[in-house]
C-alpha cells in the first residue's frame, strides 16, 4: 500500500457498518492516528485486527504539534490510517489541520468512507435533503446558542446540529422561541438497537422528551425557512432605508436578524453611511 494519509471511517453504533476496505486499510496502517486509543484499540479488537502499531493520539488541542509527527512518518514511507473515535473524521471532529498539512507537503490523502451521523440522521428525518446547512455542536451559552440560530433562521436549508441527550431539552425551548412552529426532527442512536427519529414542533419535541428521559447520541435537525428572501438582496439600500426609519443600533439588528447576515460587516456599513450623512 502506497505510504500516505488514509481517513478511515468508522461505525457510529454497528460494527458491521465498517467496509471490509476500511478494515483493510487498518489492518494494513503502521501509525494510527486516533482520539481514545482505547476506543480505538477496542475497535481492533472487535474487527481482529492486532495492535502490533503505533497509535498516535491526534486531538484539537495537540493536532498542529502531531501533525509534523505525521507527516514525518509518511515522508519515511509509513501508511496512517485516521480514525476518530466514531463516525467520520474531521466532522465535528479532529483532523482538519493535518489533511491541510499533507497537501501543503504534496502527500498522499485518500477518503475510506463510511458513517456520518449529519447524513445518516438527515436521510431518517423526512426533511428537505436537496439543501442542508451542518453547524456542527450548539454551543452551551445561551446568548451563543440564541445567535448561532438567529444567523441561520432564514436560510432556505434543512439546519443540522449535533447535540447531547442532556441539553436536549434546553436546546429545544431556544430553538423553539427562534424558530416558533417550524418542523423539526431528533433522531437518537442511529444504526444502534434503539434508534430513533422523532418529527414535531419544537413544542412537540419537548412534551416528548418530558416524558420519555432523553438518552444516547443525537442529531437536532429543523427545516428550511419558508419565507421567500430575495436571492440578490442589496444590504446597502436596505440598511439606508432601515436607518431612515429607526436608530443605527436597531438597523443593524435587524437586517442582520432577517437575512441571517454578518453583524460585523453590516455594523461598519451603517457607520459608513452614518458618517456619509454628516
Ligand atoms: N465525526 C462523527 C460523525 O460525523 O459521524 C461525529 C463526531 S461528534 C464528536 C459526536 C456527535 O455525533 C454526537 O454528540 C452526536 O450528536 C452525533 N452522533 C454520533 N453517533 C451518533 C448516533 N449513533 N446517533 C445519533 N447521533 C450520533
Amino acid at each position: 500500500m502506497k505510504n500516505g494519509l488514509y481517513i478511515v471511517a468508522t461505525p457510529i453504533g454497528n460494527l458491521g457498518d465498517m467496509s471490509p476496505r476500511a478494515a483493510e486499510t487498518l489492518k494494513a496502517a503502521g501509525i494510527i492516528a486516533c482520539e481514545d486509543t482505547r476506543v480505538t484499540k477496542k475497535l481492533f479488537s472487535l474487527l481482529g485486527i492486532g495492535l502490533n502499531k503505533t497509535f498516535v493520539t491526534l486531538h484539537d488541542h495537540n493536532e498542529e504539534a502531531q501533525s509534523q509527527k505525521i507527516i514525518d512518518f509518511i515522508k519515511n514511507g509509513e501508511v496512517v490510517a485516521q480514525v476518530s473515535d466514531a463516525g467520520s473524521p474531521l466532522i465535528s471532529d479532529p483532523g482538519f489541520k493535518l489533511i491541510r498539512r499533507c497537501r501543503e507537503e504534496g502527500l498522499y490523502v485518500t477518503t475510506l468512507p463510511g458513517c456520518c451521523a449529519l447524513i445518516c440522521a438527515l436521510q431518517l428525518s423526512g426533511l428537505p435533503t436537496n439543501r442542508f446547512m451542518f453547524a456542527g455542536f450548539i454551543p452551551n451559552r445561551e446568548k451563543a446558542r440564541q445567535d448561532l440560530f438567529r444567523r441561520y433562521k432564514n436560510l432556505d436549508a434543512t439546519l443540522i446540529f449535533y447535540e447531547t441527550a442532556s441539553r436536549i431539552v434546553k436546546t429545544l425551548v431556544a430553538a423553539g422561541e427562534v424558530f416558533g412552529g417550524r418542523d423539526m426532527a431528533v433522531a437518537r442512536e442511529i444504526t444502534k438497537m434503539y434508534e430513533d427519529c422523532r418529527s414535531g414542533t419544537a413544542a412537540e419535541l419537548i412534551a416528548h422528551f418530558e416524558a420519555n428521559e432523553p438518552k444516547g447520541e443525537m442529531v437536532l435537525m429543523i427545516a428550511p425557512s419558508d419565507e421567500e428572501l430575495p436571492v440578490d438582496i442589496d444590504v446597502e439600500a436596505l440598511l439606508r432605508e432601515k436607518m431612515a426609519e429607526t436608530s443605527l443600533k436597531s438597523a443593524v439588528k435587524s437586517l442582520v436578524e432577517t437575512y441571517g447576515l454578518n453583524k460585523n460587516e453590516v455594523y461598519e456599513l451603517a457607520l459608513r453611511i452614518k458618517n456619509e450623512q454628516r
